[in-house]
């Protein structure tokens, strides 16, 4: 069953990296252990991401990329306490009137007969065809923004920046996520397909980070699980943990940073990742606190960072863009004081 949501309107699809996103997002979404996203031409010509998740079942189809339908939320509330990644029903919908749009999908129980999905730019079901596929989806989009010249000049004129941020976005992923197999490949415009990177199903975040950035970043990284206080120090202890019974203020931020002092030569990967409770997002304010104090003890460099906040969901709000990657944390200021003291306690307790 789908229902209808009158969410915040507004554009999901900004650009090539809110394409990927989407993409992964709704793949993820449908319980994925296997997802392969293909470039063409860096994305101009084509994306295209394939999943082995659930599948779509045929009463969907119809309503699958029109506007706010969606089959991730039953109620408002469920707003309140959001596990999915998408819950507007606005990503397919859009694609469908900014690019050349097709989906191929397959339940398990109808394996290998699945179906190729065609679509009106209204997001109208066009047509399907029975197609020999394995369980999942494939989600296909051609020539992003074909039909507005003025965007498609601006993506092709920036799309080096464009690049590296899809690239940024998809490391991301590829190191959070455990025990998904994550590949990434891209077909210049000339020339045969290369993989660009891959993950192999690992249980742990740092063998992704081996995958990804190499083995060679493992050497300079130390563990991060910092916990920060967020109450002044003196009532801390009987109201730290809980209030009204199930809501945490503790915060943990857990992950890998670089060692200040790992020796002379060794490059340290210029990569700063953040995630809020597992989901990839800017934290500007933290980055400069982790630089802050990294810098006090290393000042030739700049750190890698992978630093997954864990926090309670009253805490923050993620419904504030429409692209949910800028969050907002309550009580910021305090945050931020208790990690740049526990950093400096992990960076002062190192071995040099
Ligand atoms: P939302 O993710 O906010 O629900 P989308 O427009 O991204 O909205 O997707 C619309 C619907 O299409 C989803 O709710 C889901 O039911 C279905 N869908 C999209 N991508 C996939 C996928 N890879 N696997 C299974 N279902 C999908
Ligand atoms: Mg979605």
């Amino acid at each position: 069953a789908r229902t209808i949501h009158q969410i915040q309107s507004g554009q999901v699809i900004v650009d090539l990296c809110s394409v990927v996103k989407e993409l992964v997002e709704n793949s993820l979404d449908a319980g994925a252990t296997n997802i392969e996203v293909r470039f063409k031409n860096q994305g101009l010509d084509a994306i295209e991401v394939q999943d082995n998740g659930s599948g779509i079942s045929k009463e969907n189809y119809d309503t699958l990329a029109l506007k706010h339908y969606t089959s991730k939320l039953s109620t408002y509330s469920d707003l309140e306490s959001l596990e999915t990644f998408g819950f507007r029903g606005e990503a397919l919908s859009s694609l469908c009137a900014l690019s050349k749009f097709s989906v191929t999908t397959c339940l398990a129980s109808d394996a290998p007969k699945g179906s190729r999905l065609e679509f009106e730019t209204s997001g109208k079901l066009r047509s399907t065809s029975v197609v020999a596929v394995q369980k999942g989806t494939t989600v296909l989009v051609e020539r992003l923004f074909h039909n507005l010249p003025v965007r498609r000049r601006e993506l092709e004129r920036n799309i080096k920046r464009e690049w590296n941020k899809v690239l940024s976005v998809l490391n991301q992923y590829a190191c959070i996520q455990t025990g998904l197999k994550f590949s990434v490949s891209q077909q210049p415009n000339k020339g045969k397909r290369m993989i660009l990177f891959s993950t192999k199903g690992n249980q742990t975040t740092r063998e992704n980070i081996v995958n990804v950035f190499g083995a060679k970043t493992l050497a300079v990284l130390i563990p991060l699980d910092l916990v920060l206080e967020l109450e002044p120090t003196n009532t801390s202890t009987q109201r730290l943990t809980t209030r009204g019974g199930n809501e945490s203020k503790l915060i943990r931020v857990r992950g890998h940073v670089s060692r200040p002092a790992h020796g002379e030569g060794r490059q340290t990967p210029d990569r700063q990742m953040f995630f809020v409770n597992g989901r990839p997002c800017g934290l500007p304010q933290f980055a400069k606190v982790f630089n802050e104090v990294y810098k006090s003890y290393n000042a030739s460099q700049s750190p890698f960072i992978f630093a997954d906040i864990q926090l309670d969901t009253h805490l923050y709000d993620v419904n504030v863009s429409p692209d949910k990657r800028s969050i907002l944390l309550h009580d910021q200021t305090r945050m931020l004081d208790s990690l740049r003291e526990s950093l400096s306690t992990l960076f002062e307790s190192q071995d040099y």
